[in-house]
């Protein structure tokens, strides 16, 4: 590899791409994989056909492109978001990396600044290179959580011109008040900051966990991100979305290329889309095998922090590298966030949490948690 950035050391690279390596979890090909936070369980039968079927018809027209303006794919979204949404409000790319940097490359870009709060979601300051956006780190407290109050004084004083929220956070996993989302807001509007909330894991929250959706009436520097790469088991499918005012995704328009959602893509979530409820079945056995790694790990004496989403961060290990090789050697892959002391574990099927769990047991009786 060494050798390989040397010689593109040579080639006119931008300044703020020299020396960086591709980002990316480690793709192994092993039988438990618990590392990259996708929905372990395959997708519905009756959602495959559904795919299978609508893809089938989408083929016979692929000699033209597909519809610019993804129709349909907006209006179902806007239905399955509610909260009297309409496909006005509704963008979407593939997967919500994608959505994502089309957000920085319209309101980002050199000279600008996006902020985020540091241990979150690993692609926000790669989204910021890569559109030569500059980065704030924040600060959050002890324990990894972020008040309002705090949050909107750094936002005040940083006044960066987007801000991202993840909520539920990845890696902690913890969902963030409205009062924190309302505080950001409130903070940016002397800045003109446009505010992120990145919900790609909202469907596995807590019952009565509210959503930053019911936030965006009267709110037009807002936007809420989703993907349908998490509760809808449709990683593989490269589709994400957001929701605001209108005149966002004006402005998304005029970043984007033009037909960047092939007809496949769009006859596979639509196809998906008419079968909401089987998509979401698994959504609770995936929310029960969550709970259960938080009080398992509790009871083994680590610290799992709470969780509203699909995976579980835990402190309290002595040596995360021979944790994770240890898991490894039994065929579980699961993900070293680089926090020490910590590693970060994907809610699997039951039986995928079990042989995690009883493995787990085994490495920490032979090297017991710190506490
Ligand atoms: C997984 C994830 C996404 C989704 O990415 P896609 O490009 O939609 O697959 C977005 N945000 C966070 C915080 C994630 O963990």
């Amino acid at each position: 590899m060494n050798e390989r950035l040397n010689r593109l050391a040579n080639l006119p690279l931008r300044d703020n791409l020299q020396g960086l390596e591709p980002y990316g979890a480690p793709q192994i090909d092993v039988p438990i994989q618990l590392n990259v936070n996708e929905n372990t369980h395959p997708l519905p039968a009756e959602v495959h056909r559904a795919i299978v079927e609508e893809v089938t018809a989408a083929a016979v027209g692929l000699n033209r492109y597909p519809d610019r303006e993804f129709t349909e794919l907006r209006e179902r979204l806007a239905t399955y978001l509610g909260h009297g949404l309409t496909p006005e409000n509704i963008w979407a790319g593939n997967g919500s990396n994608e959505v994502l940097q089309q957000i920085l490359q319209a309101f980002g870009g050199p000279g600008r600044s996006v902020m985020g709060f540091p241990p979150t979601y690993s692609m926000y300051p790669l989204l910021a290179s890569g559109t030569d956006t500059a980065y704030i780190a924040g600060q959050r407290s002890p324990g990894y959580g972020l008040t309002a109050a705090d949050a909107a004084e750094q936002v005040r004083k940083a006044a960066p011109n987007i801000v991202f929220l993840c909520s539920p956070n990845n890696p902690t996993g913890t969902a963030l008040g409205l009062d924190v989302v309302e505080a950001v807001y409130e903070a940016g509007a002397a800045s003109n900051t446009i505010v992120i909330v990145d919900e790609a894991y909202a469907e596995f929250a807590h019952t009565g966990t509210p959503s930053a959706l019911s936030l965006l009436p009267g709110r037009e520097r807002l936007i809420v991100s989703r993907t349908m790469s998490k509760a809808f088991a449709l990683a593989g499918a490269r589709v994400g979305y957001l929701a605001a005012a209108p005149e966002v995704t004006d402005a998304i328009r005029l970043v984007r290329l033009p037909y960047h959602l092939s007809a496949v893509t769009q006859a596979t979530a639509n196809a998906a889309l008419k079968h909401v409820d089987a998509l979401l079945a698994n959504v609770e056995d995936i929310k029960v095998q969550r709970d259960r790694i938080v009080n398992e790990l509790t009871r083994m004496g680590l610290s799992p922090a709470s969780s509203d989403s699909n995976f579980v961060f835990f402190g309290g290990i002595n040596d995360t590298g021979a944790i994770w090789e240890g898991l490894l050697e039994a065929g579980v892959i699961i993900r070293d966030v680089g926090i020490p002391g910590h590693l970060r574990v994907t809610a699997g099927t039951e039986a995928e949490t079990t042989t995690f769990l009883v493995r787990l047991e085994e490495l920490l009786n032979q090297a017991p948690p710190t506490l």
